[in-house]
């Protein structure tokens, strides 16, 4: 049997104005590094011959009922606004209702030039193409909405950045590709017909339950609220927070410079470009209401009067920060073992992590340990962990099974950067030995990993530490 995908396009039949018509550029030699045989399943993917796999996730041969398209968007980067971005080097097979009956979008991300590249080379290279699929589908194991990976596929074609890099494809699948940053470009153009479509789709799509702006505004609110409260919960720091990375579903998208911290400090920055900490790992609170205030701006025009949408768009936004605190909040106390925070377990939560800010102490390692009860080891002055120690036992003693709340909520596995990074250079090597080692390890984050394992959760030594992570264009 051939490769086969059981499309059911519905971005393709929205006006011309969302996109541009463009299949993929073929390749040179496409060989299959990876294949996500579990969710090809989920989406009802007849996964045919690897040389099949190969040809259509490297764009060489276009699946029947594909509709390959390039979406326009638009997009606040670092605060400053780009009316004109939009996919440059990803494109959009399209559409597939999965098995659960949820319509996923599948895109391949290095599929060549589309109009919307700029001076881009429509292209990745194997580094980031791999470290996206890694760090979503350990994403995905951690419980957090993400966009998850089908294929990695080699191109065989050089791609030139400081020096010459191996090519890669990506194929990657979300609930849909819609960014604040695709409202903002019809809204920067005044072109309200598109909006409407716009937002009507969404609504559709992502918000049924949703009768009016407003409403899917506070729901997109509450679901960002949860996401960046979950990230900070697993010591993640996506890195490039711009409004064009920021997607309606509430998924997790865009691992450019994404990186899990090892020692916990809260303004911890690895993206090359982010020199002024703005999306810095404390930052990322902040940063998301800035984005969904940009959303709301995007959305008046829709409203037939203006200053009451100004005023109870507003309202919405400002309420964001105490939904990501109760978030925040809720997940941090299950990280302790606390089920239902009460008043004082804020400080509680905020002293354990000042202690972590001091000692360096490694963020994922010290909560898991936390979890084991031999935390202890992590703090240099070990007599003021005992005091917070204290507190803490006299507080669990009205919970019940803290342990197994701990354990469910602070990751044994993450990926490590110095071992994402180890494992890049294995590949572009021609070792995928390394890469599927993290990958099924990665898929079990919650549970003690098996001895071979083990060597996975320890923090980098002095010399393997990573300071920089880059964006991967
Ligand atoms: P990103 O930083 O991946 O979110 O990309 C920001 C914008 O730059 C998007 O419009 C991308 O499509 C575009 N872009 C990034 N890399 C490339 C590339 N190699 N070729 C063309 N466009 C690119
Ligand atoms: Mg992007």
């Amino acid at each position: 049997m051939t490769l086969t995908i059981p499309f059911d396009n519905s971005y393709a039949r929205l006006p011309d104005s969302f996109f541009s018509r463009q299949p993929p550029a073929p390749v040179a030699a496409p060989e299959l590094l990876a294949f996500n045989d579990a969710l090809a399943a989920e989406l009802g993917v007849d996964p045919g011959t690897a040389q099949d796999r190969a040809d259509v996730f490297a764009g060489n041969r276009t699946p029947t009922g594909a509709d390959p398209l390039a979406q326009a968007y638009a997009g606040h980067q670092f605060g400053g606004f780009n009316p004109q971005l939009g996919d440059g080097r990803a494109i959009l097979l399209g559409e597939v209702v999965d098995r659960h009956g949820r319509r996923r979008d599948i895109q391949i991300k290095g599929a060549g030039r589309t109009p919307y590249s700029r001076m881009g080379d429509g292209r990745a290279w194997m580094g980031p193409v791999l470290r996206e699929y890694l760090l979503s589908e350990a994403m995905h194991a951690m419980g957090i909405p993400t966009t998850r990976a089908l294929a990695a596929v080699a191109t065989g074609e050089p791609v030139y950045r400081d020096a010459a890099l191996p090519g890669a494809a990506l194929t990657r699948v979300a609930a849909s590709h819609i960014r604040v940053g695709t409202f903002q470009y019809f809204a920067a153009r005044q072109d309200i017909e598109s909006l409407k479509a716009l937002f009507e789709h969404t609504r559709a799509r992502h918000f049924p339950q949703a009768q009016s702006p407003l409403e899917v505004l506070e729901q997109a609110i509450e679901r960002q609220a949860d996401l960046v409260a979950s990230w900070l919960s697993v010591g993640f720091i996506h890195g490039v927070m711009n409004t064009d990375n920021t997607a309606l579903s509430g998924e997790t998208i865009d691992y450019g410079p994404a990186a899990f911290m090892d020692s916990y400090h809260p303004v911890t920055v690895y993206s090359s470009i982010d020199r002024q900490g703005r999306y810095s790992y404390d930052n990322q609170p902040r940063i998301i209401v800035w984005n969904m205030a940009q959303l709301a701006g995007a959305l008046v025009p829709l409203m037939p009067d203006t200053d009451d949408a100004i005023a109870r768009f507003t309202d919405a936004v400002n309420a964001m920060p105490a939904r990501i605190e109760a978030a925040w909040r809720r997940r941090f106390a299950a990280k302790i073992g606390i089920d239902a925070p009460q008043d004082g377990d804020e400080a509680l939560i905020n002293d354990l992590l000042g202690l972590m800010a001091e000692a360096s102490a490694d963020f994922t390692n010290t909560f898991r340990d936390l979890a084991h009860g031999n935390a202890r080891h992590h703090f240099p002055e070990p007599e003021r962990y005992d005091d917070w120690h204290t507190r803490w036992q006299d507080r669990l003693a009205s919970e019940t099974d803290p342990a197994a709340r701990m354990l469910a909520a602070n990751p044994a596995l993450i990926p490590r950067n110095h071992r994402v990074e180890e494992m890049i250079q294995a590949a572009v090597a021609g070792d995928m030995t390394p890469f599927h080692q993290l990958l099924s390890a990665l898929s079990t984050p919650y549970d003690d990993p098996a001895p071979e394992n083990r060597a996975l959760t320890e923090p980098p030594q002095p010399h393997e530490v990573v300071r920089q992570t880059f964006c991967g264009t």
